[in-house]
Protein backbone atom coordinates (compact mmCIF):
# COMPACT_ATOMS: atom_id res chain seq x y z
CA UNK A 1 0.00 0.00 0.00
CA UNK A 2 1.56 2.86 -1.62
CA UNK A 3 0.27 6.65 -0.32
CA UNK A 4 1.92 10.44 -0.17
CA UNK A 5 4.20 11.20 2.76
CA UNK A 6 1.97 14.56 4.38
CA UNK A 7 5.18 15.58 5.54
CA UNK A 8 7.11 15.99 2.51
CA UNK A 9 4.92 15.00 -0.33
CA UNK A 10 7.53 11.81 -1.51
CA UNK A 11 5.70 7.99 -1.73
CA UNK A 12 5.66 6.60 1.36
CA UNK A 13 4.73 2.75 2.03
CA UNK A 14 3.13 0.93 4.86
CA UNK A 15 5.37 -0.97 7.52
CA UNK A 16 5.11 -3.98 9.82
CA UNK A 17 6.61 -3.80 13.03
CA UNK A 18 6.76 -4.82 16.78
CA UNK A 19 5.46 -2.23 18.64
CA UNK A 20 5.50 -1.41 22.11
CA UNK A 21 2.77 -0.35 23.57
CA UNK A 22 3.15 1.36 27.27
CA UNK A 23 0.23 1.72 29.69
CA UNK A 24 -1.83 -1.17 27.95
CA UNK A 25 -3.54 -1.88 31.44
CA UNK A 26 -4.01 1.35 33.23
CA UNK A 27 -4.87 -0.36 36.46
CA UNK A 28 -1.06 -2.43 36.13
CA UNK A 29 0.29 0.04 33.84
CA UNK A 30 1.76 -3.38 32.10
CA UNK A 31 2.67 -3.01 28.33
CA UNK A 32 2.06 -5.40 25.81
CA UNK A 33 4.20 -6.16 22.41
CA UNK A 34 2.07 -5.32 19.67
CA UNK A 35 3.52 -8.14 16.87
CA UNK A 36 3.41 -6.71 13.41
CA UNK A 37 1.70 -3.64 13.72
CA UNK A 38 1.55 -1.40 10.69
CA UNK A 39 2.07 2.28 9.90
CA UNK A 40 3.42 4.24 7.30
CA UNK A 41 7.05 4.83 6.61
CA UNK A 42 8.95 7.59 4.37
CA UNK A 43 11.97 6.92 2.46
CA UNK A 44 12.66 10.20 2.08
CA UNK A 45 12.31 12.45 5.49
CA UNK A 46 11.73 9.23 7.59
CA UNK A 47 8.76 10.49 9.18
CA UNK A 48 6.39 7.00 10.53
CA UNK A 49 2.86 7.54 11.03
CA UNK A 50 -0.06 5.78 12.15
CA UNK A 51 -3.87 6.11 9.81
CA UNK A 52 -6.77 5.24 11.69
CA UNK A 53 -7.29 2.01 10.40
CA UNK A 54 -3.98 1.26 11.96
CA UNK A 55 -5.06 2.77 15.34
CA UNK A 56 -7.80 0.66 15.72
CA UNK A 57 -6.15 -2.67 14.76
CA UNK A 58 -3.75 -2.08 17.46
CA UNK A 59 -6.18 -1.25 19.81
CA UNK A 60 -7.96 -4.08 19.20
CA UNK A 61 -4.72 -6.36 19.74
CA UNK A 62 -4.07 -4.31 22.82
CA UNK A 63 -7.87 -4.59 24.31
CA UNK A 64 -7.76 -8.48 23.13
CA UNK A 65 -4.51 -8.93 25.32
CA UNK A 66 -5.81 -6.75 28.29
CA UNK A 67 -8.78 -8.58 28.99
CA UNK A 68 -7.83 -11.93 31.30
CA UNK A 69 -10.74 -14.22 32.24
CA UNK A 70 -10.98 -14.69 35.97
CA UNK A 71 -7.78 -17.02 37.17
CA UNK A 72 -8.77 -20.77 38.92
CA UNK A 73 -8.35 -19.28 42.37
CA UNK A 74 -10.41 -15.90 41.86
CA UNK A 75 -13.01 -17.91 40.36
CA UNK A 76 -13.04 -20.25 43.47
CA UNK A 77 -13.21 -17.45 45.40
CA UNK A 78 -16.21 -15.77 43.79
CA UNK A 79 -17.88 -19.46 44.38
CA UNK A 80 -17.02 -19.44 48.60
CA UNK A 81 -18.13 -15.85 48.87
CA UNK A 82 -21.50 -16.82 47.74
CA UNK A 83 -24.15 -18.15 50.24
CA UNK A 84 -24.40 -21.80 49.31
CA UNK A 85 -23.16 -24.97 50.33
CA UNK A 86 -22.28 -26.88 47.14
CA UNK A 87 -20.83 -26.15 43.89
CA UNK A 88 -24.05 -27.51 42.44
CA UNK A 89 -25.83 -25.15 44.13
CA UNK A 90 -24.11 -21.81 42.89
CA UNK A 91 -24.10 -23.36 39.28
CA UNK A 92 -27.73 -24.09 39.61
CA UNK A 93 -27.99 -20.36 40.71
CA UNK A 94 -26.07 -19.66 38.12
CA UNK A 95 -27.70 -21.21 35.68
CA UNK A 96 -24.36 -22.83 35.12
CA UNK A 97 -23.77 -26.60 34.33
CA UNK A 98 -22.85 -28.39 37.30
CA UNK A 99 -19.58 -29.84 36.46
CA UNK A 100 -18.43 -25.99 35.05
CA UNK A 101 -16.80 -24.91 38.55
CA UNK A 102 -14.77 -28.56 39.01
CA UNK A 103 -13.89 -27.43 35.24
CA UNK A 104 -12.54 -23.67 36.19
CA UNK A 105 -11.57 -24.17 39.14
CA UNK A 106 -8.96 -27.22 38.10
CA UNK A 107 -8.17 -25.27 35.22
CA UNK A 108 -9.28 -27.55 32.83
CA UNK A 109 -10.86 -24.89 30.88
CA UNK A 110 -12.15 -21.73 31.52
CA UNK A 111 -15.15 -19.79 31.28
CA UNK A 112 -16.04 -17.60 28.35
CA UNK A 113 -16.53 -13.88 28.86
CA UNK A 114 -20.09 -13.88 28.94
CA UNK A 115 -20.02 -16.58 31.86
CA UNK A 116 -17.26 -14.84 33.42
CA UNK A 117 -18.60 -11.58 33.42
CA UNK A 118 -21.73 -13.04 35.12
CA UNK A 119 -19.31 -14.31 37.65
CA UNK A 120 -18.27 -10.97 38.72
CA UNK A 121 -21.57 -9.50 37.92
CA UNK A 122 -22.76 -11.50 40.68
CA UNK A 123 -20.23 -11.21 43.18
CA UNK A 124 -20.04 -7.38 42.33
CA UNK A 125 -22.76 -6.52 44.82
CA UNK A 126 -25.97 -7.60 46.95
CA UNK A 127 -28.14 -6.16 44.67
CA UNK A 128 -27.02 -8.05 42.04
CA UNK A 129 -26.67 -11.19 43.88
CA UNK A 130 -30.64 -10.20 45.44
CA UNK A 131 -31.78 -9.39 41.57
CA UNK A 132 -31.02 -13.60 40.38
CA UNK A 133 -32.20 -14.62 43.35
CA UNK A 134 -35.63 -13.19 42.44
CA UNK A 135 -35.46 -14.34 38.77
CA UNK A 136 -35.48 -17.63 40.52
CA UNK A 137 -38.33 -17.33 42.96
CA UNK A 138 -40.27 -15.85 39.82
CA UNK A 139 -39.54 -18.22 37.23
CA UNK A 140 -37.50 -15.22 35.13
CA UNK A 141 -40.80 -13.41 34.33
CA UNK A 142 -40.12 -11.01 32.28
CA UNK A 143 -41.57 -7.63 33.50
CA UNK A 144 -40.04 -4.78 31.34
CA UNK A 145 -40.73 -2.10 33.94
CA UNK A 146 -38.94 -3.85 36.27
CA UNK A 147 -35.13 -3.62 34.23
CA UNK A 148 -33.43 0.49 34.81
CA UNK A 149 -32.77 0.99 31.15
CA UNK A 150 -36.30 -0.52 29.58
CA UNK A 151 -38.55 1.54 31.66
CA UNK A 152 -36.09 4.26 30.83
CA UNK A 153 -36.43 3.45 27.21
CA UNK A 154 -40.41 2.58 28.18
CA UNK A 155 -41.06 6.29 28.96
CA UNK A 156 -39.51 7.99 26.24
CA UNK A 157 -41.05 5.78 23.63
CA UNK A 158 -44.71 7.61 24.95
CA UNK A 159 -43.85 10.84 24.83
CA UNK A 160 -42.60 9.97 21.21
CA UNK A 161 -45.89 8.23 20.44
CA UNK A 162 -47.56 11.43 22.46
CA UNK A 163 -46.09 13.90 20.14
CA UNK A 164 -46.81 11.53 16.85
CA UNK A 165 -50.60 11.08 18.00
CA UNK A 166 -51.50 14.94 18.27
CA UNK A 167 -52.19 16.35 15.09
CA UNK A 168 -55.76 14.95 14.75
CA UNK A 169 -57.77 14.22 11.88
CA UNK A 170 -59.68 17.02 11.87
CA UNK A 171 -57.24 19.36 12.30
CA UNK A 172 -56.03 22.08 9.34
CA UNK A 173 -53.26 21.67 6.73
CA UNK A 174 -50.65 23.99 9.12
CA UNK A 175 -50.84 22.14 11.84
CA UNK A 176 -50.58 18.68 10.32
CA UNK A 177 -47.72 19.97 8.34
CA UNK A 178 -46.14 21.99 11.71
CA UNK A 179 -46.21 18.35 13.21
CA UNK A 180 -44.49 16.50 10.67
CA UNK A 181 -41.69 19.02 11.26
CA UNK A 182 -42.21 21.87 8.17
CA UNK A 183 -41.15 24.85 9.19
CA UNK A 184 -43.42 27.93 9.34
CA UNK A 185 -42.83 31.01 7.46
CA UNK A 186 -44.92 33.88 7.74
CA UNK A 187 -45.72 36.13 4.35
CA UNK A 188 -45.22 39.52 5.63
CA UNK A 189 -47.28 41.07 2.56
CA UNK A 190 -50.82 38.47 3.35
CA UNK A 191 -50.13 37.94 7.16
CA UNK A 192 -50.45 33.83 6.29
CA UNK A 193 -48.61 30.94 7.44
CA UNK A 194 -46.75 28.95 4.43
CA UNK A 195 -44.92 26.31 4.17
CA UNK A 196 -41.48 25.65 2.39
CA UNK A 197 -40.53 22.02 0.69
CA UNK A 198 -37.92 21.50 3.55
CA UNK A 199 -38.38 19.99 6.94
CA UNK A 200 -36.28 21.08 9.96
CA UNK A 201 -33.07 19.36 10.20
CA UNK A 202 -33.79 16.35 12.81
ZN1 LIG B 1 8.25 12.12 3.81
Amino acid sequence: MKIKCPFCGQFASEKKFDYLYHNANPVTGESVVVKDAKCFHCESCHEEWFNKAQEDSIQDFVDRAMRKPLTPMEIKQIRESLPFKTKKEVADFLCLNSKAFVRWENGYTGPNMANDLLLRLVAYSEANFNFVKKLHETNFAFVPTHYFFVNEFLKKEEIVTMQVEFPKAEESTQAILAAEGYIARNDEEYGEEYYLDDKIAA
